[in-house]
């Protein structure tokens, strides 16, 4: 029986080996949500796929539906954008964290989230031009698509009563940003700039992100990273191995 097919923009998030000349390919695409698909044949030389499905990529692609998992059928290059960054150890555990997190905040499979696939895009975009600290894109990326899972810390006012801020203490388990009356034990008291830092990543404010400093993006990432742990239910695995020792850095080479 001939499977109905479907054509879509997507973003590879994953490639997995299946046997020794196959793979399954997990996919964030434009309308469809997130798909899994087996690629045939992918790493034979003669692949009509070429390397067009490697980690990263946004594609044009073509699939059909099968009971469990789909066949990719055709698949054009729109922009490769893992080629930008492959040898690049920053920006490709960044881009390991970002696809990972996507992948888990969406975990139900052809549920579209338009609002994540153009998050997700914008993030390996900014990654493989390198106009931004690696460190920086990923913040912006955890912190935007947390919004759209409903989580985003509070930071303009008290994560709990919403009294406007700013707020110089800290509580994960509170949601973010609290005010002397809210402030539970075990809040933390980050700088002032690294607050600012959040609501300029979340805000896509570049200029006061580019120019912040260094401890003031560890601490941010270090807010963000415990933000997103609390809300998922197991960590992520690529997030610890995100590389910032390069925190200061504009590109990363
Ligand atoms: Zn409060």
């Amino acid at each position: 029986m001939r499977r109905p097919l479907y054509r879509d923009h997507a973003l590879v998030l994953r490639v997995q080996r299946l046997g020794e000349a196959d793979r399954i390919i997990s996919l964030l695409t434009r309308r469809h949500g997130r798909v899994r698909a087996v690629a045939k044949g992918v790493r034979k030389t003669t692949s009509r796929f070429g390397g067009r499905l490697e980690p990263f990529g946004h594609v044009d692609i073509q699939c059909s539906e099968g009971s469990s998992l789909d066949t990719v059928v055709q698949v054009e290059g729109l922009a490769l954008f893992g080629r930008e960054f492959m040898d690049d150890y920053p920006r490709y555990t960044a881009a390991s964290a970002i696809a990972e997190t996507a992948e888990r905040l969406t975990p139900v499979e052809y549920e579209p989230s338009l609002r994540l696939f153009q998050l997700t895009l914008g993030a390996l975009g900014a990654l493989a031009v390198a106009e931004h600290a690696s460190t920086l894109v990923l913040d912006a990326f955890l912190l935007r698509a947390m919004a759209t899972a409903g989580w985003a810390p509070a930071l303009a006012e008290c994560a709990v009563c919403g009294t406007p801020g700013p707020h110089s203490a800290f509580s994960v388990s509170a949601g973010g940003a609290v005010c002397p009356d809210c402030r539970p034990p075990g809040s933390t008291r980050p700088a002032p700039s690294t607050l600012e830092l959040m609501v300029a990543l979340t805000a896509g404010n570049w200029a006061i992100a580019d120019g912040s400093e260094a401890h003031h993006r560890r601490e941010c990432s270090g807010l963000v990273a415990a933000h997103l742990q609390w809300h998922l239910e197991r960590g992520l695995r690529s997030l610890p191995l995100v590389d910032r020792s390069t925190g200061s850095g504009m590109g990363d080479t």
